[in-house]
C-alpha cells in the first residue's frame, strides 16, 4: 500500500498546538465523515469515532492530534514575542527556525538568539536554552500588537518533504499515528469487525495524556491501542542498547515505555497477528517518555487489555522529524489485522505464548 503523500503532508502541517487543536480538529471530522458510524466530539475536544462492531465490547484505538508548539506570554519592547513550550522541545534545535504564530492571521517568524559572533567563548561551548530565545515577526511593536496577543499559540513551520525512502517534516508525532489510524478506518470500510471501535484523536498528549485520559473514561475500553511514535536513535554513534527502533525495520510493538507495561496477552497477539500477515515488526523498548497507551490503559472503570503499535521516528521533538514508509505501510496493516481478529483470540491469563 503506497503512501498518500499529499494527505500525509496536509495532516503534518495543519496546526494543533496543545489545548488549541481546532483546526486540525475540523480538518479530521471531515475526513472522517463516510468512514465510521458516529462521530463525537468529547467535553475537552478529543474526537471519538465509532464503527460498530458485531459485539457490544469496545476497542478504543488512540492517536493525539495535538503537535508540540509554543504559547505567546509576553511582547517585549521592540516588538519581539516571548514565549513559554507547550511540550517538551530539544531547545538546540530551535535556532534560526520558522514558526507561525496563530494571532488574529497567522504571523510568520522566526526563532533568533545572540549570533556566534558575539557570544563570549564559553557561551559558545554551551547549548542555548530556551529562554534565550525570542521570535522575530519582522514587524514593529505597534504592528504586532495589533496582530498578536498574550495566549496566541505558536507552531512551526515545516513542510513534509520526501527523502530517499522516508519522509521529513515537522509533527510527524503525531500525525503520522493520526494518518496510520485514518487509513486503519478507510481499509475496514465495509467489512465487518467483532467489536465496537472507538477510533480516537486525542487532544493535549504532550503536556501530559489529558485528553486521552478523560476520552477513556468516557468510552470505557475492554481492549486498547495507542498509536504514537517511538525513538529510533538509528543514528552514528548509538549502541545496539541506545536503538530502540530503527528505520525501515517495520512497525514498533511497544512492551514497555516511562508511563506503561504493555499487557503481555496483547504484546504476544500483535506478534502472532503480524508474523501471521507477513506484517514486518520490531519490538520497542524504552526506559522512559509516555504515550496515550497509559491513560488507555488505566483510566477506563478498572482498566483495559492495552497494548500500542508505535511509529519508529528520529529527530523526536526536533524542529523536523523522519520517519519510513515501510513502518508507516506495517503499522496500518497491522492495526487493520489486529482489530479485525480480536476475537479469535483467548485473552485467559491463562494462556501462555
Ligand atoms: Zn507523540
Amino acid at each position: 500500500m503506497a503512501i498518500n503523500f499529499e494527505e500525509l503532508k496536509e495532516i503534518c502541517e495543519v496546526p494543533g498546538a496543545p489545548g488549541y487543536e481546532t483546526r486540525i480538529r475540523t480538518y479530521l471530522k471531515k475526513r472522517l465523515s463516510g468512514l465510521v458510524d458516529e462521530i463525537e466530539v468529547d467535553p475537552m475536544g478529543s474526537i471519538i469515532a465509532l464503527k460498530r462492531g458485531k459485539e457490544n465490547k469496545r476497542v478504543m484505538a488512540a492517536a493525539h492530534m495535538d503537535e508540540i508548539g509554543f504559547i505567546v506570554n509576553h511582547i517585549d519592547s521592540e516588538g519581539f514575542v516571548r514565549f513559554q513550550p507547550l511540550g517538551g522541545f530539544d531547545p538546540k534545535t530551535l535556532t534560526s527556525q520558522r514558526v507561525i504564530i496563530h494571532g488574529r492571521e497567522d504571523i510568520p517568524g522566526v526563532m533568533g538568539c545572540k549570533p556566534i559572533h558575539i557570544m563570549k567563548p564559553e557561551e559558545r561551548k554551551k547549548s542555548p536554552e530556551l529562554q534565550d530565545y525570542f521570535i522575530d515577526t519582522g514587524h514593529s511593536k505597534e504592528e504586532v500588537e495589533k496582530l498578536v496577543r498574550p495566549g496566541d499559540t505558536i507552531t512551526r513551520q515545516g513542510d513534509l518533504m520526501r527523502i530517499g525512502n522516508c519522509f521529513n517534516g515537522k509533527s510527524l508525532d503525531n500525525r503520522i499515528s493520526v494518518y496510520v489510524l485514518v487509513k486503519t478506518l478507510e481499509a475496514l470500510k465495509g467489512k465487518t469487525i467483532p467489536y465496537d471501535l472507538y477510533a480516537v484523536f486525542s487532544v493535549q498528549e504532550e503536556v501530559g495524556l489529558r485528553g486521552a485520559r478523560t476520552a477513556a473514561s468516557r468510552i470505557n475500553p475492554d481492549f486498547g491501542f495507542g498509536l504514537d511514535t517511538t525513538i529510533a536513535y538509528d543514528l552514528p554513534g548509538a549502541q545496539g542498547h541506545e536503538m530502540v527502533t530503527s528505520l525501515g525495520k517495520g512497525t514498533a510493538i511497544k512492551v514497555i515505555d516511562g508511563t506503561a507495561i504493555s499487557d503481555y496477552r496483547m504484546v504476544d497477539y500483535l506478534k502472532r497477528t503480524a508474523d501471521k500477515h507477513n506484517i514486518k515488526w520490531q519490538t520497542e523498548i524504552m526506559s522512559a517518555g509516555g504515550t496515550d497507551t497509559a491513560a488507555i490503559q488505566q483510566y477506563g472503570r478498572g482498566g483495559s487489555l492495552t497494548g500500542a503499535i508505535s511509529v519508529p521516528t528520529r529527530y523526536l521533538h526536533q524542529t523536523i522529524e523522519m520517519v519510513n514508509e515501510v513502518d508507516v505501510d506495517n503499522s496500518v496493516k497491522l492495526l487493520t489485522q489486529a482489530v479485525l481478529q480480536l476475537d479469535e483470540n483467548d485473552w485467559s491469563h491463562d494462556v501462555t505464548g
